[in-house]
């Protein structure tokens, strides 16, 4: 092998040797014959590991937990969750992988972690497999949500694995190698608590500090100070997926992070026409994760992450509660705040001293939204043209010209930000329906508009020649669009 062809980085077991109770050492599933399908060449380097080793073979079977590099110690993780609101004591990584953590710029750790990788002891009913459709979308969708400056766990690769898996129909086998700044959850909070084992909880949070949130280990209650930190990261999270359209889909306590990434694009999507009560997932029936609901789902789990954390906070629990309903409440204001300065941004007067009118703008134009079927990425877009003094193509979006008028007056007066609106209104989101074309072409065997939607989408807002067809909503004849967990 030539030194480029090398795997230098050791893998380091801190999950695993840390919270040992969380972790059960466990094996990928062989793949009969594995095909790199795509590779993220930019991450894999920010890793320290070199593109063109993980496109050898012997990489290729890294990438599928088929060949364990130095230092990784495979292992599923255990945590519980609330799904739709009923609890489940035991979920886990039921077909996913921690192959450990790898040290990236400034000593943080990264986790690499595969998904599709087989049967773990958390599998219940399930195949431990996974698809390509499924694993090329949360590599999209993910990198989307990057480009466009929200946290998100990572995707370095998705390699097929030759084997077919029964799902509606015989598919595609794959498996997704996902970096996050860690996998712990929630979930993974409520686990240990339900064990009753006060020092594996104190492990956990410990760990968490140290990996997410350093300051909390200064506070005087670095328990409390975790907990408002991650109360402060999901709003800021939550705001930013409100802001360009994104619903999550499938907000159980076991897929939102500590961290404050966004976690598991299974049935995720980006709004086309604005509309509060958006959902797309095919089980979310009573509408709980739509897209008006997220904030409000957001504070539900944290209150949930309280509950398992409160011994941490004061050994007489009845002291414990009011710092934690203290910090909790912390969550609206914090959501709020980072909501309405991301509008002001989106309407470019978020440096106007006029704040009250700015704010007034911001209730305005969402009222104008709610009006009538307005595609939300393409009005705020053309909203930047309209402060370059060409409101046409905004107006001729919405229903209520007077309405439209009346507001347009008073938000010119504050002399919006063109610059600013064009660097944070994406012209480009990974559509529904163009997702949907790229992955059945891929499924099919033809990569190309997977690759080209990727590139488009790489660079949210900066507007190219001969992309017209990316800004554009869906064709009349796409329908409600339909999402599906598990897959
Ligand atoms: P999710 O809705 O993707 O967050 O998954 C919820 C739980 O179901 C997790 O414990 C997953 O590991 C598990 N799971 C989902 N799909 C499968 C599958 N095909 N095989 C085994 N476990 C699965
Ligand atoms: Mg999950």
């Amino acid at each position: 092998m030539t030194a480029a062809a090398e795997s230098t980085v050791v893998f380091e077991g801190r999950f695993a040797r840390e919270l040992a109770e969380l972790a059960v050492p466990w094996q990928a599933e062989e793949a009969p014959d594995p095909e790199l399908l795509v590779l993220n060449d930019a991450l894999a380097n920010e890793l320290g590991l070199a593109p063109d080793y993980l496109r050898t073979p012997e990489g290729v079977r890294v990438l599928l937990g088929n060949h364990i590099p130095p230092g990784a110690t495979p292992v599923a993780q255990a945590y519980a969750g609330h799904q739709f609101g009923g609890y489940s004591p035991l979920l886990g990584d039921g077909r996913a992988l921690l192959l450990g953590e790898i040290v990236a710029e400034g000593g943080r750790l990264r986790d690499v972690h595969l998904k599709g990788s087989g049967r773990t002891p958390f599998a219940r009913a399930g195949d431990g497999r996974a698809v390509i459709g499924p694993m090329l979308r949360e590599y999209l969708v993910s990198e989307a949500m990057h480009a466009l400056g929200i946290p998100t766990t990572r995707a370095l690769a998705v390699v097929a694995t030759g084997r077919p898996v029964r799902r509606d129909a015989m598919l595609p086998g794959a498996v997704l190698a996902r970096v996050a700044s860690s996998h712990l959850r929630v979930g993974s909070f409520q686990y240990a608590r339900a064990t009753e084992n006060m020092d594996l909880l104190r492990r956990l949070a410990d760990h968490a500090i140290s990996r997410h949130h350093p300051a909390a280990a200064r506070s005087e209650h670095p328990y409390l100070a975790l907990f408002e930190a991650v109360v402060a990261a999901q709003a800021e999270l939550v705001a930013k997926w409100m802001l360009v359209g994104f619903v999550h889909g499938v907000m159980n306590t076991d897929n939102m992070t500590i961290s404050g990434e966004t976690i598991d694009y299974g049935p995720c999507a980006f709004m086309d026409a604005f509309d509060p009560a958006a959902v797309y997932s095919s089980i979310d029936v009573g509408g709980r994760y739509a897209y008006a609901n997220q904030p409000v789902v957001a504070e539900w789990n944290l209150a949930r992450l309280a509950e398992a954390m409160l011994p941490l906070f004061n050994e007489d629990q009845e002291q414990a509660v009011g710092p934690a309903v203290e910090a909790l409440g912390t969550f609206r204001g914090r959501y709020s705040d980072a909501w309405f300065g991301g509008m002001k941004a989106k309407l470019g007067v978020a440096a106007s001293p006029e704040h009250d009118e700015a704010s007034d703008l911001v209730d305005g134009v969402i009222g104008l939204l709610k009006d009538g079927p307005v595609d939300y990425t393409q009005f705020f877009r053309s909203l930047g043209q309209a402060a370059r003094g060409n409101s046409g193509p905004a107006r001729g979006m919405v229903l209520d010209l007077r309405a439209f008028d009346a507001w347009a007056e008073r938000w010119a007066a504050l002399k919006p930000d063109a610059e600013l609106m064009d660097s944070v209104n994406p012209a480009y989101i990974p559509r529904n329906h163009l997702v949907e074309e790229a992955l059945a072409a891929a499924t099919a065997g033809d990569l190309d508009p997977f690759h080209r939607l990727l590139e488009v989408v790489r660079s949210p807002c900066q507007e190219r020649q001969g992309l017209e067809r990316y800004t554009e909503g869906p064709p009349e004849d796409f329908g409600k669009y339909r999402t599906f967990c598990g897959t």
